[in-house]
């Protein structure tokens, strides 16, 4: 008889290569393993953002990944809020300068819209909530936040979305200047992600107890 517990699958709800790569690090360790939605034959599975609000995506994206695939899943939502355009772009982030728009085209949107905004006025934010579900229920979420100011122009390649523009905490370099260890050291994914920790622990914890017990 193997002593090795099989280590229990986590769907990582997004077809965000960006996504998928921070938060593979940042859950690095957990002892689960992390499925993509095409390692499960979800590769084109979409699910339409129809919330509100950041959780309620969140949730409507883990619902939705965990009931299609069987397994428990993980799902980001998340933006950037702009205290000058009354919080835009926010939850519509991704949609800001069109559907098919460009990252290049909403930085370009959201510094037009800034022309004339003082640096001390240029105040923003992004926020991450994170939902973890299993097939037939919410089991819990978590958010984080990250503050900064919008720079006049973009700098850096790295990151992905807003990167560009974003100096957290008002300092240089931008984010995308940032090295990926040096983003997720600070971002508000990672926030996000020690927020839904103990979550996913007391979740794991319950899978390992279960596969204990005599069948
Ligand atoms: P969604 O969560 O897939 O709806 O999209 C979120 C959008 O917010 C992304 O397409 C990016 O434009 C932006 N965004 C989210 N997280 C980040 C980040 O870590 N850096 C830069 N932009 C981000």
């Amino acid at each position: 008889m193997s002593n090795e517990r099989a280590r229990p699958r986590i769907l990582v709800g997004t077809t965000n290569a960006h996504k998928i790569v921070e938060l593979g690090a940042l859950l690095d360790g957990l002892g689960c393993e992390l499925v993509l939605p095409s390692d499960v034959g979800l590769a084109g599975f979409d699910v339409d953002e129809t919330g509100e609000t950041l959780m309620a995506n969140a949730v409507l994206k883990a619902n939705a990944f965990a009931a299609r695939s069987g397994l428990p899943a993980l799902a980001d939502d998340s933006g950037l809020e702009v205290d000058a355009l009354g919080g835009q772009p926010g939850v519509r982030s991704r949609r800001y300068a069109g559907e098919d728009a460009s990252d290049a085209d909403r930085i370009a949107l959201v510094l037009a819209n800034l022309t004339r905004v003082p640096e001390a006025k240029r105040t923003a934010r992004f926020r991450s909530v994170i939902a973890f579900a299993a097939p037939d229920r919410l089991i819990g979420t978590g958010s984080g936040t990250v503050d900064g100011v919008i720079d006049v122009a973009p700098h850096g390649t790295h990151g992905f979305g807003y990167d560009p523009i974003f100096l957290v905490d008002g300092h240089r370099p931008t984010m995308a200047e940032l090295t990926p260890a040096e983003k997720n050291a600070v971002s508000h994914r990672s926030r996000a992600v020690e927020s839904i920790r103990p979550v996913l622990e007391a979740w794991l914890d319950g899978q390992h107890l279960d596969s204990s017990l005599p069948s």
